[in-house]
């Protein structure tokens, strides 16, 4: 087994995408920025956007689907994977211009695993208010990555999959005290902190503490707001509540706070 790379090449309401692959082909999570930016990213990084054989959907909000469009026809051809429903739902999207070309659809069905060479990649249920909405389990030999990027609150399922995860990429939205005295009209307020929205930094906290997954290494707090959060304050609030635990950041694990507009950087595992 070759070395497996992750970047996040974007995260948060203005665009999410992460690329997860070994040396020789990758999956994309997202398309919720610019086709060139994506290429731009991962050429400087020295993959071919010619090596990516697949694209996994989180859900059909315009922040996660901008460049299905570009990718999917013409000279990318690269086949787009979700679920029926999602797929219905980018369809209807007005951020969607560029149709994906049916043959590039590709249907998944939740925990029903599925091989993209030795990526072994299970799609499972998230509560948000998308059409649909998943997260995404991918082994590949030893590492268990898990993918969730907008979660209103915690599941039975999302348990069982974060609980296999080494490596964790999960929402840590918002400040509680800066979305209550922040610009938000009350209705938008109210969606981000109902069971269909978004986890806030303490959501997130309190469940890892309360709940630590056993093999957990890495740890990236994504989707952060760019009104009502910042990355100290999500790095601190999970920091603290993980040390209250008597797990030591930085050796019992690593954890970052995902930039929302700057790529991170390259994360190699053996
Ligand atoms: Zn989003
Ligand atoms: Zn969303």
């Amino acid at each position: 087994m070759t070395k497996l790379k992750f970047i996040c090449i974007a995260s948060g309401s203005s665009g999410n995408c992460f690329y997860l692959g070994t040396s020789s082909y990758g999956l994309l999570i997202d398309a919720g920025i610019g086709a060139r930016t994506i290429c731009k990213v991962l050429r400087e990084r020295g993959i071919a956007i010619e090596t990516i054989m697949g694209i996994f959907v989180t859900h059909d909000h315009g922040d996660h689907i901008r460049a299905l469009g570009k990718l999917s026809n013409g000279r990318y051809n690269i086949p787009v994977y979700t679920t029926e429903a999602i797929h219905i739902g980018i369809s209807h999207n007005y951020c969607h211009t560029n149709e994906i070309p049916q043959n590039n659809k590709r249907y998944i069905s939740k925990e029903q695993t599925l091989m993209i060479k030795d990526l072994e990649i299970t799609p499972f249920e998230i509560p948000h208010d998308g059409s649909d909405n998943v997260g995404y389990s991918i082994r590949y030999g030893e590492h268990n990555f898990c993918f969730i990027t907008d979660i209103g609150h915690i599941t039975d399922t999302v348990r069982k999959y974060v609980a296999k995860a080494q490596h964790l990429i999960l929402e840590a939205n918002y400040d509680e005290n800066m979305l209550e005295n922040g610009p938000y009209p009350a209705i938008l307020k109210e969606r981000i902190r109902g069971p269909q929205g978004h986890l806030s930094n303490r959501d997130t906290a309190e469940y890892l503490a309360n709940e630590f997954p056993t093999q957990l290494k890495n740890l990236w707090l994504c989707h952060l707001s760019q009104k009502n959060n910042t990355q100290a304050l999500a790095y601190m609030t999970v920091k603290t509540a993980l040390e209250r635990i008597g797990k030591r950041v930085g050796e019992d694990l690593n954890l970052y706070a995902l930039q929302r507009l700057h790529p991170s950087a390259t994360f190699e595992f053996e």
